[in-house]
């Protein structure tokens, strides 16, 4: 049995994690979209997170939309979402993780990078 994976201090932004959870996302491993309701744009992540491996589910407020009228202005069908949001997510486990700074209670201190799509209701 390998031991549980320390709190990050070496690499908690590299561009690996990204690329791990990519793979994940394209694998259906992992889900993440940003919706966008009522003029709150809230990111959803569900699955495992890409150094630590525990499961996260997040549900993040990104923004508020002021109006959504430059993006209607595009032209975009309602029926075929194209657009896209960047985001940044951050692992936020609930499973311990040594060295872990007593102020903060979640994660391993690992942050991914995903393009994702935007669903509108
Ligand atoms: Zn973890
Ligand atoms: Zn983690």
């Amino acid at each position: 049995m390998a031991s549980p994976l320390a709190w990050n201090e070496v690499d908690p932004n590299a561009r690996k994690w990204t690329d791990i959870a990519w793979d994940a996302f394209n694998e259906d491993r992992l889900t993440a979209k940003v919706q966008v309701s009522h003029a709150v744009m809230v990111s959803v992540l569900d699955g495992p997170c890409p150094r630590c491996n525990h499961r996260l589910s997040q549900r993040n407020l990104m923004t508020l939309v002021a109006s959504l009228d430059p993006l209607e202005t595009k032209g975009l069908d309602a029926a075929t979402p194209q657009e896209l949001a960047e985001v940044d997510f951050i692992c936020d486990c609930s499973e311990e993780h040594a060295g872990r700074p007593k102020d903060v209670h979640s994660g391993c201190n690992t942050a991914f990078h995903l393009t994702v799509y935007i669903e509108r209701s």
